[in-house]
């Protein structure tokens, strides 16, 4: 399910859980994909403690016109993975919670 980014407590920079509301992230890990042009097909690469994994994926493997990135998080004091997802469409950067 994707929903809106909602902003961030404590201030202007602390992102907030968008399961339980509470300013407790940690990121596990990052998926960024790189397009080699616009539409066209790009490189996904995985980076987590201890590894790096990158791959050649197809145009349809990515979001939007342009790149992605994803930045997955675990909560403090709620369970599931929550992935804010970055992409590049048409001029604008999209920011949205995949949860
Ligand atoms: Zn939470």
């Amino acid at each position: 399910m994707s929903i809106p980014f909602s902003g961030c407590v404590l201030g202007k920079d602390v992102p907030a859980c968008p399961d339980c509301g509470r300013a407790y992230l940690h990121h596990k890990s990052v998926v960024a994909y790189s397009r080699d042009t616009e539409d066209g097909p790009g490189s996904r690469t995985y980076v987590t403690t201890g590894r790096v994994e990158s791959c050649r994926v197809g145009a349809k493997a990515i979001d939007g016109r342009r790149d992605v990135c994803d930045i997955v998080f675990e909560c403090e004091d709620c369970e599931g993975n929550k992935v804010l997802h970055i992409l590049q469409h048409k001029g604008h950067t999209l920011l949205s919670w995949e949860v």
